[in-house]
């Protein structure tokens, strides 16, 4: 993609009025908010607060807009929205995704980075794995975001980015697509995105190493039921992972079952 639009601009208030004031003494009744139109988000176990723009947050879902405002404190007739259970990564993803469409995901020093920065329990665990695994856990997070916010347009724009990611000859994102089956409710087009790459893309070791691995009972038992008949007509061959997705269009983009428009129809982006 070559260009990005812009999100929509905030409509000019009296206070963004460049020209020069026909009069200075002004009713007080006629003063601008001295409230900014935002909505504070505390992300993760640390909490870290993200004021941002209400129009940004309703680029692609309600949920913002929908959560009532703060009634006590210092903070009343404000708007605050605490995520504990996402991480700060992948909500700094998702707002670089509503502004362009895309994902600010990839990294060279991120086998480097201290992942303590993030989550120091989740990740206590992970020092020194790849830049590959690193993207695919970030992916992973902004799928599981995606279904926290119910926002299922950025669902869908982890599918199409596991597709690139897949594309370029990845095996983490192949595998990574199972997990799918560990949230819950989980949509049919993305149980069928896991279960496709792995019918056509997986290769005959990574079949074999399917019993030393803990995948989701679920997905395991839709993945036979979809080679099982087939097998019998020797209709399941592997894949090219550069081609295969190349005419997937909306199969497996969550909005096709919920009867709504595309992202890529809705996001400022791809307008
Ligand atoms: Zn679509």
């Amino acid at each position: 993609m070559t260009t990005r639009a812009q999100p929509a601009k905030r409509k000019a208030g009296p206070s963004d009025n460049a020209a020069a004031p026909k009069k200075l003494r002004c009713s007080i009744s006629e003063r601008p908010s001295l409230q900014s139109d935002t909505t504070t988000v505390f992300v993760g176990r640390l909490s870290r607060a993200f004021p941002v723009d209400n129009k940004l947050l309703r680029t692609s879902c309600d949920f913002f807009h929908d959560q009532p405002l703060t009634k006590k404190g210092k903070h009343a007739g404000s708007k605050q929205v605490r995520l504990p259970d996402n991480t700060i990564r992948a909500f700094e993803l998702y707002l670089g995704w509503l502004q362009t469409g895309c994902f600010y995901i990839v990294a060279e020093e991120d086998a480097d980075s201290p992942l303590s920065d993030y989550e120091p329990v989740d990740h206590s665990d992970r020092v020194g794995i790849s830049p590959s695994e690193v993207e695919r856990e970030k992916w992973y997070e902004c799928y599981l975001l995606g279904q926290n916010i119910q926002d299922h347009n950025f669902q869908d724009a982890c599918i199409d980015l596991a597709q690139e990611k897949i594309a370029s000859g990845n095996q983490d994102m192949m595998i990574a697509a199972c997990r799918f089956y560990k949230t819950s409710p989980i949509d049919e087009a993305h149980r069928k995105f896991a279960v496709t790459v792995a019918a056509h893309l997986w290769n005959t070791e990574r079949f074999e190493l399917v019993t030393r691995i803990d995948y989701p009972k679920m997905f395991l038992e839709e993945l036979v039921a979809y080679i099982g008949p087939r097998l019998r007509l020797v209709t399941v061959p592997e894949a090219s992972k550069q081609t295969f997705f190349k005419n997937a269009g909306c199969q497996y983009h969550a909005h096709t079952t919920l009867k709504k428009p595309c992202y890529k129809e809705t996001h400022p982006a791809f307008k």
